[in-house]
């Protein structure tokens, strides 16, 4: 009989710890009602990423990067006709003939400029403001450079509303990089350009990296690596072929 009851006791304390339990879980569905297309968007990201394993020598990512590709809403940063395609694991329309790179690419890039938490980071082809979304979740400053000022516009007002303030965005050529702010630990580039500019190797730091599609609309272009040595040494890496948005302004 008190076995009976203590069982009977135990399925009620069980039944009404499970019901706060329940209320949370659908809380968090209704708060992030995308969470579950992102989570596909990683599983996309993953299987890229060993499909290239051997190009750009990694089998996995760094856990907070794919922590990163998880959490920022990437249907806030496309048009509204697109956002139903926000998590399809390819490039989208951004307007102005412009493009919001496949998330593999941005986590891939991310990942090239191992990005640690007391970095200051240049972006050059701020877009959508998405990669700069995604950097001011793993570093401490994001710079970014966008030379339509339409959409340097829109998307420091985007980045501010989603609450990304590390984040400090200014319409200009990216060529010249940012003197005031130099140098960085890492810079990435958003745009194929036709050559490593050099403004932005001065800009980087001894021990730094950037990435950065180098090619033309005419050509092939490769995702490159750049690394500064400690003693101020460059090398270059081609890892793999990638199609980007041409480079604009007065250097192309
Ligand atoms: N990182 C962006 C992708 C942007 S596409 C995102 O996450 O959405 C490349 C961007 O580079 C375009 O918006 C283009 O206008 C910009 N761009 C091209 N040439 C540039 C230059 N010289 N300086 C700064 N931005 C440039």
């Amino acid at each position: 009989m008190q076995m009976k009851q203590l069982t009977l006791f135990l399925v009620l304390i069980i039944s009404i710890l499970s019901v706060p339990a329940g209320i949370a879980s659908d809380d968090l569905r209704a708060s992030d009602p995308r969470a579950e297309e992102r989570a596909g968007m990683i599983a996309e990201i993953e299987k890229d990423v060993r499909d290239t394993a051997e190009l750009i020598n990694r089998r996995s990512f760094d856990r907070r990067v794919m922590d990163a590709m998880g959490s920022v809403p990437r249907h806030e940063f496309v048009p509204k006709n697109q956002r139903r395609n926000a998590y399809d694991n390819r490039p989208l329309p951004i307007g102005r003939g412009q493009t919001i790179s496949q998330p593999y690419i941005v986590a891939l890039m991310t990942e090239l400029l191992e990005p640690e938490p007391a970095d200051r980071v240049l972006e050059i082809g701020t877009g959508s403001g998405y990669q700069a979304a995604i950097l001011s979740k793993l570093v401490s400053e994001v710079f970014s450079i966008e030379i339509i000022t339409e959409l340097a516009d829109d998307s420091r007002q985007r980045l501010q509303h989603l609450g990304y303030d590390n984040v400090r965005v200014r319409a200009a050529d990216g060529y010249d990089g940012w003197p005031e702010e130099a140098p960085f630990d890492s810079i990435i580039v958003t745009a194929a350009i036709s050559h490593i500019p050099p403004p932005l190797v001065r800009q980087l730091k001894p021990g730094g990296r950037m990435v950065i599609p180098v090619g033309t609309r005419f050509q092939t272009q490769y995702l490159t690596l750049v690394e500064k040595s400690p003693e101020g040494e460059v090398t270059t890496r081609q890892l793999i072929p990638v199609i980007f948005v041409p480079f604009t302004g007065g250097h192309q």
